[in-house]
């Protein structure tokens, strides 16, 4: 639904600009200069001439070539944008949001005007959107709706090697739209290193263009000996970088925001002592970069570093290749990375820290040697590196849990999932185990069919189980509580606490809680902060994060949205939103309708519930604990609590905690609960409960669980 005349204007308007930008017609010339500098603007015609011959295409080239900024702009400058959009996709939202920006920048234009991009929740795009940046997960979405892409004349998968499952899902759904668009639709993929041929093979053996970078020589140092605090490890590394190496800027990997803040503070600690001692130290710029950072601080790591200054840039793993930052001399690599996968201890996918790959590594320590020839200390062995390291990262296909995935390819109407057309299929159990779960969801029959529950999970862009509670709680008549709690579980965390003052935090959320648990204490701050005209002081006064609170209230208009189309598609005439104005216990049935799996009782020893006792998990009986932050924490008459997630730190902690009734267990989720004899719950026995699903399932051929009856 493209409004033609606005395209056609929006149009015009980008060749004007994009001619004045690639020529300096206008007062552009540094980025004109910076754009041409780029390995890739070399090679400009003969990639457009075989993208153009070719409907899919292979380009791999180093990290900071300019694929991922310039490619886009080539085609739109040649034309492709009027035959439709020219989108690109990135796995993570912020590199997504940060190329659009610099990319708007480089045309010229506002962001979401010519260049914007689209990630869940948040569209930043028009009707005069020629290049769209976004994450594949939004596009991997959009197939369910138009499964040949037709607003797009082309499409870049970019960041390839990365492997996610959103990714690899678009390789298979892409391909087979090229192969039905008889080329109109192209298809470019783009990575910094990958298996060539491999990819190839699977394109139908389309060409592999290789744009050749500017690389210098980068020296790598091992440690000795395995470092047992590779924080500290880092830190003193930076330090001693600062101290005593020439100029140029440092660039560390960590696994995540706390490790990247708490990094950042001891630096910045550290340096202001050193300032003290000796006034001839120059100063030392620290900027983080992780992915739930406000966008103004993140332009910042982009900024030149001022002169007789040096900048260290802290960072996840998105600066390994997605986002790339000039002017790095060395690299501090303690070789670690947090990945999502499917914890089988948890039952449950998580984030886990987990050594690189060899293939990482070697991206890492080649960001020293872009401006110059660089340094990287890797802080692990040599030995560990050649001996102890995967080649390459395993494709996250292979380790996480599918559901998500499956559900969306029978919403697809793909009804034989293990055969979809993988690049690297899943095993059968990961996909079993995924139609299993559906089906204890309902939202697969028993013959694996999607029902209406399954379809209408589909359209919200949510993990299962918190798109079937948005479902649900249609039925329970409280789907205006449920999506305001939804969208504040979305977000990152709403509550404030400040080091200094966390007792003064501590009690001004003690105000919200409420007895039933942490769900509806969430409903209470959102609540109350609309009592209060989403003011900005009442916020900073009871410890809230305002950033938070009105990224909530966007998930919450986003999420009316989709409820708005489900009723228009299903020909509703009333709104499917209800308030339950006040029934806590409805509520808290609409989630466990939804979260019944994530459930834990207290027991002791003997198994038996027990006052006393510690809690643990009724799936997998893993020992779990009340986070700290819960209004239940040391509360004592619980018994049943249901949870939101799993987080491990020293011990296991269930996040966002809220008592249950077990009666509503085997109520709400018959296909995964009944009554024991002894009047306590207990879980189905595997095989009865997942039976009837693999009853007729590929094909006519016969599926079992348990391998030995295959
Ligand atoms: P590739 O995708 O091949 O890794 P990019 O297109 O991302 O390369 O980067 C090309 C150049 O653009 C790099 O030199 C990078 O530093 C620069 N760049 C990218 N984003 C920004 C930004 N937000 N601000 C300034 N420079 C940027
Ligand atoms: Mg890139």
């Amino acid at each position: 639904d493209v409004d033609s005349s606005a395209a056609a204007t929006a149009i015009q308007a980008w060749k004007r600009q994009s001619r004045s930008a690639t020529y300096g017609i206008r007062s552009h010339k540094s980025i004109r200069e910076q754009r041409e500098s780029l390995p890739v603007f070399a090679v400009r015609d003969q990639l457009l001439n075989i993208i153009k011959e070719h409907d899919m295409t292979v380009i791999v080239g180093e990290t900071g070539s300019g694929k991922t900024t310039q490619i886009t702009q080539y085609l739109a400058e040649s034309g492709y944008g009027e035959k439709g959009i020219v989108a690109c996709t990135q796995p993570r939202r912020v590199a997504a949001i940060s190329v659009a920006k610099r990319v708007s920048e480089e045309v010229g234009c506002k962001l979401g005007d010519e260049v914007g991009y689209q990630i869940r929740f948040e569209d930043c795009t028009t009707t005069s959107t020629i290049i769209k940046y976004m994450t594949d997960g939004m596009l991997e979405r959009e197939a369910l709706v138009d499964p040949d892409m037709l607003k797009y004349s082309i499409i870049m998968l970019d960041e390839a090697h990365e492997r996610t499952v959103a990714t690899d899902v678009l390789f298979a759904l892409l391909r087979d739209a090229v192969r039905r668009r008889k080329g109109s639709l192209k298809l470019i993929i783009t990575s910094a290193t990958l298996d060539s041929s491999k990819f190839s093979h699977y394109f139908d053996d389309c060409p592999v263009f290789h744009i050749e970078g500017r690389t210098f020589p980068v020296k790598i140092y091992y440690t000795k000996q395995p470092e047992k605090d590779y924080i500290e490890a880092a830190i003193d590394t930076v330090m001693d970088i600062h101290v005593s190496n020439p100029p140029g800027d440092i660039l560390v990997f960590l696994t995540g925001r706390e490790e990247i803040e708490t990094c950042c503070e001891t630096i910045v600690q550290k340096m202001s002592t050193l300032y003290k001692s000796d006034a001839s130290v120059s100063e030392l710029i620290v900027l983080p970069i992780y992915s739930a950072m406000p966008s103004e601080m993140q332009s910042r790591i982009f900024e030149p570093t001022p002169k007789g200054k040096r900048k260290v840039v802290i960072a996840t793993n998105i600066a390994e290749t997605s986002i790339t930052i000039d002017g790095i001399y060395y690299v501090v690599d303690p070789g670690f990375v947090k990945v999502n996968a499917y914890d089988a201890k948890l039952g449950m996918d998580s984030l886990i820290v987990q050594p690189i790959s060899k293939a990482q590594a070697d991206q890492r320590s080649g960001r020293a040697g872009r401006t110059g020839p660089g340094i990287c200390y890797r802080l692990y062995t040599k030995k560990a590196y050649e001996r102890e390291m995967a080649a390459n990262t395993v494709p996250e296909i292979l380790r996480q849990n599918l559901s998500n995935t499956v559900l969306m390819l029978k919403a697809m109407g793909i009804e034989d999932v293990v055969h979809f057309g993988f690049m690297d299929r899943p095993k059968e159990q990961a996909i079993l185990a995924a139609l299993q779960e559906l089906y204890i969801l309902d939202a697969l029959d028993s013959d694996g069919r999607l029902t209406r529950t399954g379809k209408y999970m589909s359209y919200f862009p949510m993990e299962p189980l918190m798109s079937k509670t948005m479902i649900q709680s249609v039925d329970f008549g409280c789907s205006y509580e449920v999506m305001v709690i939804i969208a504040m579980l979305s977000v990152p965390d709403v509550f404030y606490r400040p080091r200094e003052q966390r007792e003064k935090a501590d009690k001004a959320k003690q105000q919200f809680d409420d007895y039933t648990g942490d769900h509806l204490t969430l409903l209470n701050v959102y609540e109350k902060w609309e009592d209060s005209e989403f003011s900005r002081t009442w916020c900073s006064d009871h410890y809230v994060h305002e950033k938070s609170m009105r990224k909530a209230r966007d998930v919450k208009i986003q999420l009316g949205k989709i409820m708005g189309q489900l009723d228009r598609r299903e020909g509703r005439r009333d709104s499917s939103i209800v308030s339950c104005k006040g029934d806590k216990e409805i509520i808290i049935k609409a989630f466990v309708s939804g979260y019944f799996k994530n459930c834990a009782k207290r027991v002791n020893n003997a198994g038996h519930y027990d006052e006393e006792g510690t809690f643990r998990t009724l799936v997998e009986n893993t020992p779990v604990h009340i986070h700290p932050s819960s209004a239940l924490f040391r509360k004592g008459g619980i018994d049943y609590v249901m949870y939101h997630t799993l987080i491990l730190t020293n011990q296991e902690y269930m996040q966002c905690v809220t008592k249950i009734d077990a009666r509503w267990l085997v109520k709400y989720a018959p296909r995964f609960y009944k009554q024991a004899a002894e009047n306590e719950l207990s879980l189905m026995k595997k095989r009865e409960k997942i039976e009837p699903l693999w009853n007729r399932f590929d094909q006519g051929q016969e599926w079992r669980l348990s391998r030995g009856r295959r």
